[in-house]
């Protein structure tokens, strides 16, 4: 389904990413795994896409960082050619209540969940434009649509993501390529196993579905948007969340 694709998904050696990643691959697409430190995880996540038949390659760079994004970029045209699909999937937390939180806890995230997404897609703009299917794909959160206590800063840079993805639908649409937005609710990954028991327990207890996402839960709506089937889509927001949110 996606034979021919080159798909670079940001932040892919562990969680989400890494799921969307494989899945990707198992599809036929030439598969980016990008890391910023996790080098062995995202060599791991390598070769189990190349174990189930699929081809992939490893990039280290730091999302936040414009010239490391660029530098990458030349590394994956090196290796692959254009590419068609960025998931932009790299993101942090450092939550803490508001009157707690420094500017530099603040800057922090901002630079990776929102400043990575802005360095990656300007890189790979005209790729996106250029592909005959062309995809952006932006991973939100429930957390973007509600706010969550201690995540001001996440939750600004997850709803800031829904109108950069709506603005970036608008300036595509003109090329047939597409930009949309999965807000996952809360998935079993290192980001949930750093919130204490009794939060998650708190959570838990919102969801209709009574438990948390797994990762293949979100990686098969990304696969779907990556795929041609989505063609017809573009600026929406896909809420994966167990029914907490619409
Ligand atoms: P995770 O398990 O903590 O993994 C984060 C991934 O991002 C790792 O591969 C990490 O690479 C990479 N990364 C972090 N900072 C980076 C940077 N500056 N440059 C490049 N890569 C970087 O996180 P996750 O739970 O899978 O979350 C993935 C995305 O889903 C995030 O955008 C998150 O906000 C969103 N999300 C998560 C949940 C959840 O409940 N888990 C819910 C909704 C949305 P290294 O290993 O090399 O550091």
């Amino acid at each position: 389904m996606l034979d021919g694709q080159t798909c670079l998904v940001t932040g892919s050696s562990r969680g989400i990413g890494r799921g969307i990643a494989e899945e990707l691959g198992r599809h036929g697409a030439d598969v980016v795994v990008n890391y910023r430190s996790s080098e062995a995880a995202a060599s791991e996540a390598v070769d189990t896409i190349e174990s189930e038949g699929g081809t992939a390659i490893a990039v280290q760079g730091d999302v936040a960082d414009y010239d490391d994004v660029a530098s990458m970029c030349d590394r994956i045209h090196d290796a692959f050619g254009p590419v068609d699909v960025l998931v932009n999937n790299a993101g942090i937390t450092i939550d803490k209540k508001f009157e707690n939180m420094t500017k530099e806890d603040w800057e922090t995230v901002v630079d990776v969940n929102l400043g990575g997404v802005f360095n990656c897609t300007h890189c790979l703009f005209e790729d996106i434009k250029a592909s005959e299917t062309g995809r952006l794909v932006n991973i939100s959160s429930v957390v973007g649509q509600q706010g969550n206590y201690g995540q001001a800063n996440y939750a600004t840079t997850k709803s800031g993501l829904f109108g950069f993805t709506r603005t970036l639908a608008l300036e595509l649409a003109s090329t047939g390529s597409t930009a949309n937005c999965v807000a996952p609710g809360f998935v079993e990954t290192d980001m949930l196993e750093d919130v204490p028991e009794r939060v998650q327990q708190k959570i838990l207890d919102r969801i209709p579905l009574n438990r948390f996402a797994t990762v293949d839960d979100i990686a098969g709506i990304v696969r779907f948007l990556a795929s041609p089937e989505s063609s017809y889509m573009t600026g929406q927001v896909l809420a994966v969340n167990g029914g907490m949110e619409w």
